[in-house]
């Protein structure tokens, strides 16, 4: 028997497991004392592994290349060799015939690690030569990554996961931390436990709810609106740090002009907030010694995200809680690896080490360190995953490569993402499971899983770390950044990686705030932090020490935008707002987790729907009693779950379950900066299934 340390491959929490190991399987997981989650774990922590172990519960496992030489044929298995070929010379004849940017790629947030997506997106810019190259984090912190960019200079938590339990004040905007990340959700407990005030802004009452100071109960649809409020009542009671604002900020004059509309009182009726409420939030956060802002998809997945984050960040600013301990914001990422994706370059903007693809000087260096002609590489931003669809029904997308996404079960408007699926010439999935995308794919490139290789992780706190393979892969599986280097060597540009550390060696000589993270430190510390620029350096615990911020001028920018109402409201046909949510005992598409037997047992049916007790009535609808849901684009079965902490008028789904996917519902308004889905927000009616 023997322990492995690894890090968990759901949230971004980053918690440290040891698997245990006996006769080449996985037989349990232990908490490991890693720096964000201190020997706890949460029951996805300690019962995901055994997907594993052939539960084969939901889906089978890809044990071996196959293509699907026909439409509507048939996979075939077939060799690596011929897989590997086949693939290359799609690619090649494609990118002759459309143009490099007629191919799309993404990498992947989860098990794989950072070295792979660091070889995608060298594959995508280096190989293909576009930037055609992206990740889940479109679909989820997108609109943090480009709000916080622009405020503050760097698109991740400014603080540490460990350090928000000695935050005075913890203000909780769209996040429901117990069922994203429970051992985040602790250090709230913890933070209350040690007097902290705690505020929560959510539709629903919420896990946090029950043990905050204040609960502000917004409407759906109107974050924009209770920021700019908050915002308001800083400026109007002059609760704002001056002396902190003058030094360090720029914007405070366009910031009053446009707040000035959102006096608590005049936008009662568009948030549903007492005005009073809203008041005392503010002299709350702005009273306590050090706060700290926390948010989820409950900001991010709307048509107005990036100007909510930005708004968010600015209330730091104007109380100067940000540049130490204790205090900060925290867009607390989703994925285990979604950080560490983006940190990777696999986003279309930006190269590894956020590195803008439209500065010459940046192609420059990494054509050269490629052995690539410079002349050959892509200069505009490339294609986001959100636009693929659209693009590909325009005949400008052709085809698609995607490692470890399920964009058929977890992007917004299915049926349009089918339609732009079918209109693509190919596609090649590679992946541990047979996804629904999976499913669709014209060669399928079965890789090596979590627990079966080594590599890096970045949690939702900056914090690169290393986690071990376990046990021996069982298939004919190769690991994912050899898969990408082999199909490269066929079209053309030799790549070759003899292990992990290699490519991690080559990509922080590429990487000015990652080049002090070497895997000796990584092993040593266990949880290195960036900005980490030189080899005696530390790490990060917080960023913008002494309030330098990493913005072109380096000061922090205040930033307030008019409240865009959501793209479709609710009318007498489709009365009531659906809202995308999370499940705690599953993950994502589900892939993993349904295949765990433990966790499959929590939740066996085909989801619910959460709704109000007045609503359900109202409907003819009992608890547990199958309902029909239905919007302009779909209609899901599904059982309701009557729950009298919804709010009256909104309904909750998750996006996990196969049968009744919730998907079918949402709609693709995107974000006009980020380009992230309005999954938050859609009409839809419920109504009752009643023979059964
Ligand atoms: Fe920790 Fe998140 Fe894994 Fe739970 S799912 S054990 S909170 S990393």
């Amino acid at each position: 028997m023997k322990k492995i340390t690894s890090v968990c491959p759901y949230c971004g929490a980053g918690c440290k497991l040891k698997l245990v190991v006996d006769g080449g399987k996985i037989i349990r997981a232990e908490a490991a004392d890693g720096k964000t989650n201190q020997n706890e774990l949460c029951l996805k922590g300690y019962y995901g592994w055994d997907f594993l172990n052939d539960t084969k519960l939901l889906t089978p496992r890809l044990t071996q290349p196959m293509i699907r030489y026909e439409r509507g044929g048939k996979f075939t298995p077939v060799s690596w060799e011929e897989a590997i070929r086949y693939t290359a010379r799609r690619l090649s004849e494609i990118k002759a015939k459309y143009g490099p940017r007629s191919i799309m790629t993404t990498g992947s947030s989860r098990g794989t690690g950072n070295e792979t997506n660091y070889v995608m997106q060298k594959f995508a810019r280096g190989v293909i030569n576009t930037n055609n190259v992206d990740c889940c984090a479109r679909v989820c912190h997108g609109p943090s990554v480009a709000g916080l960019q622009e405020t503050l200079g760097n698109g991740a938590m400014s603080n540490s996961i460990g350090d928000i339990e000695n935050s005075r004040c913890l203000l909780v905007f769209g996040y429901n931390c117990a069922d994203s990340h429970p051992i985040v959700a602790r250090r709230v407990i913890k933070a209350r436990q040690k007097g902290a005030k705690i505020i929560v802004c959510d539709p629903r009452r919420i896990e946090t709810a029950r043990i905050a100071d204040q609960h502000l109960q917004l409407k759906n649809g109107c974050n924009m609106a209770l920021v700019n409020a908050f915002g308001y009542v800083l400026l109007e009671e002059e609760l704002y740090d001056k002396d902190y604002v003058a030094s360090f900020t720029t914007g405070l004059d366009e910031y009053r002009e446009t707040v000035k509309d959102y006096a608590p009182e005049a936008v009662e009726h568009l948030t549903g907030v007492p005005a009073k409420q809203v008041r005392q939030a503010m002299r709350t956060y702005a009273a306590a010694p050090s706060a700290t802002i926390m948010w989820g998809m409950g900001v991010t997945q709307f048509g107005q995200a990036v100007d909510v984050v930005k708004g968010l960040s600015s209330l730091a600013l104007l109380t100067g809680n940000l540049g130490r301990e204790h205090v900060g914001v925290g867009p607390v990422r989703g994925q285990n690896n979604v950080q560490g994706a983006c940190d990777m370059g696999v986003i279309p903007n930006q190269f590894p080490g956020y590195q803008n693809v439209v500065d010459a000087d940046v192609r420059a260096k990494f054509a050269k360190a490629w052995g690539i002609d410079v002349a050959a590489m892509d200069d505009k931003v490339g294609v986001r995953i959100t636009e693929v669809p659209h693009l590909a029904l325009e005949g400008k997308v052709k085809a698609y490569y995607i490692m470890g996404e399920d964009p058929l079960q977890t992007e917004a408007d299915l049926g349009l993402v089918r339609k732009g699926f079918e209109a693509l010439e190919f596609v090649v999935v590679q992946d541990i499971f047979m996804t629904k995308t999976a499913e669709q794919a014209d060669v399928l490139l079965p890789a090596t899983s979590w627990g079966e290789h080594g590599g890096v992780f970045t949690c939702a706190d900056r914090g690169f770390q290393r986690f071990e393979k376990a046990i021996e892969p069982k298939y004919n599986v190769k690991r994912d950044w050899e898969i990408i280097s082999l199909i490269a060597t066929e079209m053309g540009y030799p790549m070759h990686y003899d292990n992990n550390q290699q490519i991690w060696d080559e990509l922080r000589e590429l990487c000015p705030l990652f080049y002090g993270v070497t895997y000796e430190k990584m092993g040593d510390m266990g949880h290195v932090q960036w900005p980490c620029p030189t080899l005696d350096h530390p790490g990060t615990p917080y960023l913008y020490q002494n309030n330098k911020f990493d913005t072109p001028d380096g000061k922090g920018h205040l930033f307030a935008a008019p409240w865009r109402a959501p793209a479709e409201r609710p009318d007498a046909d489709f009365p009531l707002v659906l809202c995308t949510v999370r499940e705690v005992g599953h993950y994502s598409c589900r892939s993993m987790t349904g295949n765990c037997a433990a966790l499959q047992t929590l939740a066996d049916e085909p989801g619910f729907v959460q709704i109000n007790p007045a609503d359900a009535e109202a409907l003819g609808i009992k608890d547990k009693q199958l309902v029909w849901v239905e919007s302009r684009r779909g209609k899901v079965i599904t059982r309701a779950d009557v729950n009298e902490r919804i709010n009256h008028g909104s309904v909750y789904m998750t996006y996990q379950w196969w049968i009744g996917a919730c998907n079918e519902l949402t709609q693709d308004n995107l974000d006009p900066i980020s380009k992230t889905p309005e999954t938050k927000y859609c009409a839809v009616r419920v109504s009752a299934i009643n023979d059964q």
